[in-house]
């Protein structure tokens, strides 16, 4: 089995976590995750997400949790802080807070898009220009939701996927990650899709967010190792899902992946113990 040494994984916990939940989250306990996450060792962690408050009322304190972050955290100074925007006013706002890398997320299905940021795909495209634009020193990530399938409309043709990665590219964004936004990719065809990515765009880097509604998260994330894609997005104790994508369920849970490469001999840089403390945590106060 051909895997690689080293694992980066990006948590997602308190963006694509928290948004899910509906029962209001004190501001102090979001940042008493984070801050136990940063413990761990997380290297990059989506802090929030940067939504109109009336859609997602829980990220309605985006703009505090990331001041307050950035102000008590400069120990963490190796640290990518991000947070999730829909469109250029979120941008604005998460430049202002102080935040310099951002999680643009489209997708794949319009009717998804539709559904997730009120849309059209061309109208998204038209966002992250003006913000590339109005921000050069920015870095983003572009975020390509339903990328395995969609709630609403099934499939997700691949051709599909790679115009979205090709107008992304042509946008100039930095980084480009690949979303199972309802958990519905099997080992198949993830080695399908990503071997067909791999040969168009040889070394480019991109990013995996894998959902586990099926219990495939992790025999998707194994077989995405094996064709060479080590960038993955997790979250601490499973949390995850879309408000807007019927079926969502969490994430692949950080510490199980952790764990999993830990025991093969794949570095991933983070404190299993910490992780699992920070897990326990968030198991007795969400
Ligand atoms: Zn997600």
């Amino acid at each position: 089995m051909k895997l690689p040494d080293t694992v980066h994984i990006i948590e997602v916990g308190p963006r694509d976590g928290f948004q899910n939940i509906n029962t209001w989250i004190p501001t102090e306990t979001k940042i008493a995750v984070i801050s136990s996450l940063l413990k761990a060792g997380i290297k990059e962690i989506e802090l929030t997400s940067f939504v109109n408050p009336q859609d997602i009322p829980q990220m309605k304190d985006a703009a505090e949790i990331v001041v307050q972050i950035l102000r008590e955290c400069h120990e963490y100074k190796n640290v990518e802080f991000s947070a999730l925007v829909p469109n250029l006013k979120g941008a604005e706002l998460a430049w202002e807070a102080g935040i310099r890398k951002i999680t643009y997320v489209i997708s794949a299905s319009w009717r998804h898009n539709r559904e997730n940021v009120k849309r059209t795909i061309k109208e998204s495209f038209n966002d992250l220009e003006a913000i590339r634009k109005k921000y050069p020193k920015l870095k983003i990530k572009l975020a390509i939701a339903t990328a395995f399938g969609c709630p609403f409309l099934g499939d997700v043709p691949l051709a599909q996927v790679i115009k979205m990665i090709d107008a992304g590219l042509e946008s100039r964004v930095d980084e480009i990650s690949l979303a199972d936004t309802i958990g519905i990719a099997n080992p198949e065809q993830i080695t399908e899709v990503l071997s067909v990515l791999k040969k168009r765009y040889q070394d480019f880097d991109f990013i995996l967010h894998l959902h586990d509604a099926q219990g495939m998260g992790l025999d998707n994330t194994l077989v995405a190792l094996q064709q060479g894609f080590n960038n993955i997005e997790t979250a601490v104790g499973g949390l995850g899902g879309c408000p807007f994508a019927p079926g969502a369920v969490g994430n692949i849970a950080t510490e199980d992946l952790v764990n999993m490469l830990e025991q093969m001999g794949i570095k991933t840089g983070l404190d299993l113990s910490q992780l699992l403390e920070a897990s326990a945590f968030v198991k007795k106060v969400i």
